[in-house]
């Protein structure tokens, strides 16, 4: 396969792509039980193109590498990007179904995931390669932990400009990724995973306090890897660098639903980057659009585009 997709793309992301099919029930099922759900909203969703949906509003230039099956889902999957004018060149059309995500949400607003990867499952270490001048000739190349880990390393490799992981969820990379994220994006949970993951043993226990925040951004750091970011819901996030450790706090707003702010914040941070932002500056302006992002229903619908009045 040799990529369409024109190079020089400021941002890329290798990641997934989904449709979300939401439904609401009064409480969930227990096993062997049916309950009837009242509604179906079909979203566009899947980090990947979250996160590519939320650079592009901004106004960076962005391309997706990844992939989407054949069945009717696909064009439900897409139907954020294509408006964004995300170029989908280097997007494969798989034999197979569309990535899925199956959302239940209770009346306590309590959600029940499954996720089918579906065409997610071909964005691995070949399908990168063939897209690798894509991914070489971006400023901005972001990954997460959706798509094969093979997938994940080798655009990692492929990248000549700056990297960003986002390792959600915390799923096992080579640690040559984490040497080389300049940016690491995760959350609380998540930086406890990859810090016990490199740290050699299990442990899954969340840091809890501002020190102990403190403390996993800097032995991350310790370990090799070249900057941290922790998001930290409404709390913003802490920046971790060589040249120290800054908070920065998020506006505070009425959280409607807090789906898709990750995405949201890390797509902004790409697009900052690109822009030539450095790491606090970007950050500043992310944990801003991951505020906005949490004011609206839904992932994607919720991002804010360029020019938008953004919280804070
Ligand atoms: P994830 O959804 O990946 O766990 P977080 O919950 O840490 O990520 O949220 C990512 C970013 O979204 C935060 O850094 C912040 O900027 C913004 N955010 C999330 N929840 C809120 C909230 N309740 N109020 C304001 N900003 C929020």
């Amino acid at each position: 396969m040799t990529s369409t997709a024109a190079v020089g793309h400021r941002v890329v992301v290798v990641g997934s792509v989904n449709a979300d099919l939401v439904t609401r029930v009064d409480r969930h099922p227990v096993p062997g039980e049916t309950v009837l759900g009242h509604d179906l909203a079909v979203l566009p969703g899947g980090k990947g193109a979250n996160q590519a949906v939320a650079a592009a509003r901004l106004g960076a230039p962005t391309a997706l590498v990844g992939a989407v099956g054949t069945d009717a889902f696909a064009e439900a999957a897409l139907a954020g990007l294509r408006p964004a004018g995300v170029d989908l060149g280097a997007l494969a059309v798989v034999d197979g179904p569309t990535g899925l995500a199956l959302v239940t949400v209770d009346a306590a607003g309590e959600n029940s995931i499954v996720v089918v990867p579906g065409a997610n499952a071909h964005v691995d270490g070949p399908h990168v390669d063939a897209h690798r001048e894509v991914v070489a000739a971006a400023a901005v190349v972001v990954v997460q932990g959706e798509i094969p880990r093979t997938g994940t390393e080798r655009a990692a490799a492929a990248t000549r400009g700056r990297l960003v992981v986002n390792l959600a969820p915390a799923v096992d990379v080579d640690a040559a990724v984490l040497r080389r994220a300049d940016p690491l994006v995760v959350n609380q949970h998540e930086a406890a995973v990859v810090l016990a993951a490199l740290d050699g043993g299990p442990g899954t226990v969340a840091p809890a306090s501002g020190a102990d925040e403190a403390a996993v951004v800097a032995r991350l750091l310790a370990h090799g890897v070249p900057s941290v970011v922790v998001t930290l819901g409404a709390r913003g996030a802490l920046v971790g660098s060589a040249d120290g450790m800054v908070p920065e706090p998020a506006p505070r707003v009425d959280a409607v639903d807090t789906t898709g702010a990750g995405d949201a914040f890390v797509g902004a941070l790409a697009a900052r980057l690109a822009a030539g932002d450095d790491l606090l500056a970007a950050v500043r302006l992310a944990v801003r659009v991951g505020a906005a992002a949490v004011r609206g229903r839904g992932a994607q619908p919720s991002f804010p585009a360029a020019g938008d009045a953004l919280p804070g």
